[in-house]
């Protein structure tokens, strides 16, 4: 059985949404005598994240009501590493995408290591497909899974249908196909998003 880990590693100076210094996660290291400890300051959309409703939506639901039944199941990775600027209805209604299934989808977003402004991100109407669809969940290898729409078109299709999210995936390695996911974010209450360890697993009963 082999494991990818498709995790953005989290370190100074890594790569952040825009670039933003505000985004920039720091570790904090205080040693006494043979004792290190690190505080961590950090933007809960650091790396690979999974987002919640409250991100996009007051009063949405917050971190703790996402299931972690539809974390750890199934997945499928298409190839759209040939899209540009972003995913259409017309890229994905050819591809075998079926309700409850939690498609990622690698770009050419994991062939690059800096933040590109210009990323592929998900256009509004590839997201109403997935609504239509019923998919449980959608991860795309950027740190947005959109790019600053006015309104947040693609994150409120996407949570109005209670499709999970999940950006910041690095898909470099991993070939299209069905794999076992384990997406495993920290068990944080009342907050609007997540970091996550995200591992695929090639060659496990689905
Ligand atoms: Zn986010």
């Amino acid at each position: 059985m082999k494991v990818y880990d498709i995790t953005a590693p989290v370190f100074e100076g890594m790569p952040v949404y825009k670039n933003k210094p505000e985004k920039q996660p720091k570790f904090i290291k205080t040693t006494n005598a043979h004792v290190t400890e690190s505080k961590l300051e950090m933007d809960a959309h650091t790396g690979t994240h999974i987002d919640a409703p409250l991100h996009m939506i007051n009063d949405g639901e917050t971190f703790e009501t996402l299931s972690l039944d539809k974390l750890v199941g199934s997945a499928k990775v298409f190839d759209l590493t040939q899209v540009e600027d972003g995913i259409t209805k017309a890229d994905l209604e050819n591809l075998d995408i079926q309700e409850n299934d939690f498609v990622l989808f690698k770009t050419s977003n994991s062939l690059e290591d800096e933040f590109n402004f210009e990323f592929i991100f998900l256009k509004e109407d590839g997201a109403k497909f997935l609504a239509e669809r019923k998919v449980r969940g959608v991860g795309i290898d950027a740190l947005g899974v959109e790019r600053s729409q006015p309104g947040h078109p693609t994150h409120k299709a996407l949570f109005g249908a209670d499709i999970i999210v999940i950006e910041g995936l690095r898909l470099k390695e991993v070939a299209p196909g069905s794999y076992f996911m384990v997406a495993a974010p920290l068990k944080l209450v009342g907050t609007d998003a997540s970091p996550a360890r995200v591992l695929l697993f090639e060659g496990m009963p689905q």
